[in-house]
């Protein structure tokens, strides 16, 4: 995310030599755009590529994205810096442990949270009941 905000170069490729460039850029990133808005952006692009893997994006929440983030391939790239040079920089907990947000009406419960389901109490058994309970895409939190 920092990186995607610096002035880190699109077609930048990364190199070992660098380290002391990329940790200025993140920080440039950090400084441009503050940490929770680091983190909602994080957690967002979290729950944007969940939807994306289980086919499930909306127009709505792609023209979302697509508004945060105009260049894939600089996304693409500030990711992959990002995951080569995470080794030494150091990340918080609560920073490796984002919720995914799904930016947008839940696709599969239609932004209200919860879902009518048969739910499985006990699978050896077959015990099932029917009921409201967290919607599986957007209520568990965690990455995909
Ligand atoms: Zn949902």
């Amino acid at each position: 995310m920092a990186l995607y905000a610096s002035d880190m170069p699109t077609r930048y490729r990364y190199s070992r030599s660098d380290d002391a460039q990329v940790l200025d850029w993140v920080s440039q990133g950090i400084a441009r755009l503050g940490r929770d808005e680091i983190r909602q952006r994080a957690s967002r692009l979290a729950g944007h590529r969940k939807l994306w893997l289980r086919d499930m994006t909306t127009p709505e929440i792609d023209r979302r994205h697509k508004a945060r983030f105009p260049s894939a391939r600089r996304l693409g790239n500030a990711e992959e810096t990002a995951s080569l040079s995470i080794s030494w920089i150091r990340v918080t907990p609560a920073a490796r442990n984002l919720p995914a947000v799904i930016d947008g009406p839940c696709p599969k419960c239609d932004g209200a949270g919860k879902l009518w389901a048969n739910w499985v109490i006990d699978e050896m058994s077959g015990w099932f009941e029917e009921g409201y309970g967290p919607c599986p895409l957007c209520q568990d939190g965690g990455a995909a």
